[in-house]
């Protein structure tokens, strides 16, 4: 018996009765961010693996354990060298590394862009966390981008996107890490308070209170909770300069009627972030909660090659916007304007013919190939592709040069020269 093939776990098929909302998203997603003044780009789906783990950090999360990369060679084309790739887990590394390799710094001073498209990450698949899974994102990088308002747009501009797709009541945490000094100096900080209870941290913890310290604040188990509770976090940490412009953040989002939570704890897990950074959830979803995040990285575009310049940004993910809406209908696909059936085998050339014309002509369109079935199960056929209506071609037509249209919702029919059948239609 043949192999039945299974999709790759961790991955989605998006069927066509499911189209409709994922392009109805993703039509809004193109919407707001034209009246924000953002512009498209694309970048491979696979780059460098070093350009990942020097943007996200060598001890991230993402990096250390969720990296898909490509296989080191292709045993059929021996020449064809894949190794120090990868599949990319996020989108800010790709667009900032497009934007230094093009020069984008010397065409304008603010650079507004946005993707969306497929992110892949080795998780272990659970409902709400994908394999692959798809990202809504906006990055804003430039010369004179840090700007408390510009980073409380960013997040109003999630929030509006999110809205706008149906998600009732997005919550958002907001925190800032800091300059990179800050972040040097609160990492040290948590270092020496956290050195006591390491024993009590997640085995996870235990080994990101070497690599990567800041993860322990956001760990979702009870003990460790439980720890990180007891140093009562605050911002203690940041410099005289980095709390005004925390504080200038909130105010702005505060005159925008943008409602928010202040969480010390709400660090990411990204090397790259300074100052503003945020996380979208939604009570409606599990414990994959999280509908998108973002922040501020004023460092990674000079970290990667390019030239001094600030950057801020966000991802959303496209199906946990769906996972909190679930329930809500898509666009409904556009209805057939005509199905074609033909009555014998010389109609079916003539009618096959109208059918490409008729298309050409943006009239959408469909033709039963079985001319030789009884024309009941023909119109049930058509019924079944929501067609608007039925042209039936027969023997008594074509020696008229016309068709007989048949309008399936009031069930009228008339005949019509088939040289006016385009225009008949177009009306
Ligand atoms: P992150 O880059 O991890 O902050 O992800 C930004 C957003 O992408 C998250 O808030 C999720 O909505 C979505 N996301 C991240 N990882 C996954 C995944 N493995 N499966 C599905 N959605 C994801």
């Amino acid at each position: 018996m043949a192999k039945n093939y299974n999709i790759p776990r961790g991955t989605a098929d998006i069927l066509p009765a499911e189209i409709g909302r994922w392009r109805q998203i993703e039509d809004e997603a193109r919407r707001v961010f034209g009246v924000y003044g953002f512009s498209e780009i694309r970048t491979p789906l696979f780059e460098e693996t070093e350009l990942f783990a020097r943007s996200m950090g060598q001890t991230s999360d993402v990096v250390q354990k969720q990296m898909l990369n490509l296989a080191a060679q292709n045993p059929n084309q021996p020449g064809v060298e894949l190794s120090g790739l990868s599949l990319r887990p996020e989108g800010t590394a790709a667009v900032v590394r497009s934007y230094i390799q093009n020069n984008l710094d010397r065409k304008e001073s603010r650079t507004k862009l946005f993707y969306l498209g497929a992110m892949f990450r080795g998780e272990r698949p659970q409902k709400g966390r994908l394999r692959q899974f798809h990202q809504i994102g906006a990055e804003v990088i430039g010369p004179q981008t840090t700007s408390p308002y510009l980073d409380a747009e960013m997040i109003a501009l999630s929030l509006e996107i999110l809205r706008n797709c149906g998600v009732a009541n997005p919550k958002l945490k907001l925190n800032s890490l800091g300059t990179p000094e800050d972040k040097e100096n609160s990492s040290k900080q948590l270092r020496e308070r956290l050195q006591p209870a390491i024993v009590e941290l997640c085995e996870d913890c235990q080994s990101r209170f070497e690599r990567n310290i800041f993860r322990v604040l956001d760990c979702k188990k009870k003990t460790c909770n439980a720890v990180v509770d007891k140093l009562q976090l605050g911002y203690a940490h940041l410099s005289e300069e980095s709390r005004q412009y925390f504080e200038a953040v909130k105010t702005a989002l505060v005159s925008l009627g943008v409602d928010f939570e202040e969480s010390p704890r709400l660090v990411r897990g990204l090397d790259y972030y300074t100052h503003t950074v945020f996380e979208i959830s939604s009570s409606s979803l599990g414990s994959q909660d999280a509908l998108g995040a973002g922040g501020r990285y004023n460092n990674l575009v000079r970290d990667l090659g390019g030239s001094a310049v600030d950057a801020v940004g966000f991802a959303l993910g496209i199906e946990r916007i769906i996972l909190a809406t679930e329930g809500q209908a898509g666009i409904s696909p556009a209805n057939l304007e005509a199905f074609i059936v033909a009555l014998d085998e010389n109609t079916m050339k003539k009618a096959f013919v109208l059918s490409q014309l008729l298309r050409q002509n943006g009239v959408s369109a469909d033709i039963s190939y079985r001319w030789n079935s009884a024309l009941k199960n023909q119109l049930n056929q058509a019924n079944k592709l929501g067609a608007k209506r039925v042209l039936i071609l027969g023997p008594d037509e074509l020696a008229k040069n016309a068709i007989t249209i048949k309008d399936m919702n009031s069930g009228e029919q008339q005949v019509v020269s088939l040289d006016q059948v385009v225009s008949h239609l177009k009306k």
